[in-house]
């Protein structure tokens, strides 16, 4: 039993609050129980479903399209001193909420780049559902030990060919100050592909076809991000950006290789939003801050539940099957590149300072975004009492 506290260090917050995460979680799954129901099938495996994006879109598949989930991520376990990582405590809440409501759902905490890992979840798979009919793919990792030769990768976040000055705020006290990123060497941009491109999601298609466990007609989604021009430098044009083609690169190769069992891969580009992988982006989090104000005065804002939401009921299982734009990407950027938006947030760019970010931004929400992530800062849970670490 401890007193949990949150714990920031270089955008990235140390401790998690289980009181404040099971909040969370009830939220998200009571916003899409409210909705209409999708129609699709029942069963989904997701890879990376414990925060985030994956976690958004493995409530709205399991509370709005009553599906059953497997869901695989890599998060740090309790100890009586230290709490886990949220994703661990999400994973055992969603797990308990959708057993409760009857539904399968289990989650495998373990390594998704590693070959072992593929096959338990193979095996899993014939257990619980005999097959899947849609695989989310959604990481975000920092590092990937290749399945083959063993050699750890380390994905960076630089931008390409030259250096990059940017403003960039301290989200915690609202300071804006100017960057400076010295641009990718040698390997970077290589090593960053290998992490965060698309090998790892082509390997587990084919292990998933090979082991007969992809039903036919089944989808895969994963997740990119494209973003404005302020952005391009340290994100689409960098080595993540280097990444995400290849990805989206390896989406047209899968939507060849599912066509042979009448299925489907493609990658949706999502907006923007708090999570624990964008908040560690420089220039992102100001960006961000911005783009929130903007949408949410003209009443468009979205969260990630909102998002993956409507992804899946529109854009995916709605009456006109995926919905792709001519580069065969689905939008769910759509809201956030409206001219009117983007404009907006080009033109406060420029004259944002510390002395003016409140009024012209919305850093108050994203530092609230950030808190709620890791269970912190919500109503009503009492952050003064002692809590088990197991949750
Ligand atoms: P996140 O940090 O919330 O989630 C990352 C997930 O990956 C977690 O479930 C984590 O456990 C899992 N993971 C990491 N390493 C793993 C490993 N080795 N094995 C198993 N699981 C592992 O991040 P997110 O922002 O939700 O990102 C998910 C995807 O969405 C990424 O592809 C990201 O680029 C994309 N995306 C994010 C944004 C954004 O603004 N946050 C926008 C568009 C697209």
């Amino acid at each position: 039993m401890m007193v949990l506290e949150p714990k920031i260090v270089g955008g990235v917050c140390l401790t998690a609050h289980p009181a404040g995460l099971k909040k969370a979680l009830d939220e998200q799954i009571a916003y899409v129980a409210k909705q209409q129901a999708i129609t699709m099938p029942k069963r989904v495996l997701i890879i990376g479903g414990s925060t985030g994006y994956g976690l958004a879109t493995r409530i709205a598949v399991a509370f709005a399209g009553s599906a059953g989930t497997l869901n695989v991520s890599f998060e740090r376990e309790p100890t009586d001193r230290k709490p886990a990582s949220p994703g661990w405590y999400n994973n055992k809440y969603f797990d308990r909420a959708a057993n409760d409501a009857g539904l399968i759902a289990e989650s495998l905490n373990a390594d998704a780049f590693a070959t072992e890992t593929r096959q338990t979840v193979i095996r899993r798979i014939k257990e619980l559902f005999g097959q899947v009919d849609l695989l989310v793919y959604s990481i975000a990792s920092p590092a990937r030990k290749d399945p083959e030769s063993g050699e750890l990768f380390k994905s960076v976040l630089k931008p390409v060919g030259q250096a990059y000055t940017a403003k960039s705020v301290d989200f915690l006290n609202g300071s804006v100050g100017e960057i400076t990123i010295e641009p990718a060497k040698g390997d970077d941009e290589a090593h960053s592909v290998k992490v965060m491109g698309g090998e790892d999601w082509i390997l587990w298609i084919q292990a998933l076809l090979d082991g007969d466990v992809l039903a036919d007609g089944a989808k895969s989604v994963a997740y990119s991000y494209i973003g404005p021009e302020i952005t391009f430098a340290i994100y689409r044009e960098g080595t993540i950006g280097a990444a995400k083609e290849h990805l989206e690169k390896s989406a047209a190769m899968l939507n060849s290789t599912l066509k042979a069992i009448g299925g489907e891969a493609f990658v949706s580009v999502n907006k923007a939003l708090v999570t624990r992988a964008s908040s560690v982006i420089p220039v992102v989090p100001l960006y961000i801050s911005l783009l929130f104000k903007e949408m949410k005065e003209k009443g468009l804002h979205e969260g990630c539940i909102e998002q993956m939401y409507r992804m899946l009921s529109a854009k995916v299982y709605g009456e006109q099957g995926v919905l792709r734009d001519s580069a065969g990407l689905v939008r769910m950027d759509d809201w956030e590149m409206r001219e009117d938006v983007q404009k907006a947030v080009a033109a406060k760019w420029d004259s944002i300072t510390t002395e003016n970010i409140q009024e012209l931004s919305d850093i108050d929400g994203f530092r609230t975004d950030f808190l709620h992530l890791h269970g912190f800062g919500w109503d009503g849970v009492d952050y003064a009492a002692e809590v088990d670490t197991q949750g």
